[in-house]
């Protein structure tokens, strides 16, 4: 089947800092301003045992002078943080941890507990998305990237894929891959996003969050190979996966040039790594 032909472009976004990872770096910009102005001294936010955001708050709070305390799901977690290459990152740079029970992270927005133990500190939500994470969001693009048809990128709670649609202009398009299932997320990005130039393909999201299958994994060890470009298993992994799949297929008019932006996360393949070994799978073959 001839294939158009299409031209691929990758913001490597993941190489903005060497440990806050691409996207986090820019939602957490403002809030670290806002932070200061608003005189806290600690920064309180959630996240799942890898989660890059729990990564980049330990790392950026330890850099900007603040405390920093992470409320991770999983109680069974408290005693293999050693075992746990994002959770040890967080703690070397500081970051404390409350480990919560399943049922009590799924409340934490209205947990009173939380709210009452810290209420003085200044609280990011779980994945960093809020107004200020949006707007940070929207230094992604520049005024140069007009030039493409298409900009795609992972989508994890939106608040990414938000400030590229706000910053992008109107005669692009802008594709978002959720790494997870949920239909909550279209939702979530219309309460940010203020065009409709966008959708969201829920194709790859390989099973779930933080899923992968041995053909996801195979994909991202030839494409370093290749292109010498690393991708992450849980989201710019999936999301290449997609944009090539869908070149493939002709999904894009002949000669599109499409933009991917590279969100980083590159921290989560040690753990992910260590699960695919105890599961017998093959590695990725990097580890960055
Ligand atoms: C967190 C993350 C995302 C998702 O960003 P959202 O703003 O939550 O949609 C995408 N890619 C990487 C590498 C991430 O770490």
């Amino acid at each position: 089947m001839p294939n158009s032909p299409v031209e691929l472009y990758i913001r490597r976004e993941d190489l903005i800092h060497p440990f806050v990872s691409g996207n986090k770096f820019r939602k957490l910009k403002y809030n670290l301003i806002q932070a200061k102005n608003e005189n806290k001294t600690t920064l309180v936010t959630f996240g799942g045992a890898f989660s890059n955001h729990i990564a980049a708050v330990a790392y950026a709070g330890k850099e900007n002078g603040f405390e920093t305390i992470g409320i991770i799901r999983g109680d069974e977690l408290q005693s293999k943080t050693q075992k746990n290459p994002t959770l040890q990152f967080a703690n070397d740079c500081g970051m404390e941890f409350e480990f919560v029970t399943r049922e009590s992270y799924k409340n934490k927005e209205n947990n009173v507990d939380f709210s009452n133990k810290y209420g003085d500190c200044y609280l990011i939500p779980e994945g960093g998305t809020n107004e200020l994470a949006v707007m940070g969001c929207e230094e992604i693009l520049n005024e140069s990237d007009n030039r493409y048809d298409y900009i795609c990128c992972a989508v994890g709670t939106g608040g990414t894929i938000s400030g590229i649609i706000n910053s992008a202009g109107s005669h692009q398009k802008i594709i978002g891959f959720p790494a997870l299932k949920g239909d909550f997320l279209q939702k979530e990005i219309y309460k940010f996003a203020k065009k409709n130039n966008w959708e969201l393909n829920t194709e790859y999201d390989f099973g779930g969050y933080a899923k992968v299958t041995p053909q996801l994994i195979e994909f991202i060890n030839n494409f370093y190979r290749e292109n010498a470009i690393p991708l992450d298993p849980i989201y710019t992994g999936k999301t290449v996966f997609g944009v090539m799949d869908l070149a493939s297929k002709g999904y894009f008019p002949e000669n599109a040039k499409i933009l991917v932006i590279h969100t980083g996360g590159l921290q989560g393949i040690k753990g992910m790594n260590m699960k695919l070994k105890n599961k017998g799978l093959s590695l990725i073959d990097y580890d960055i």
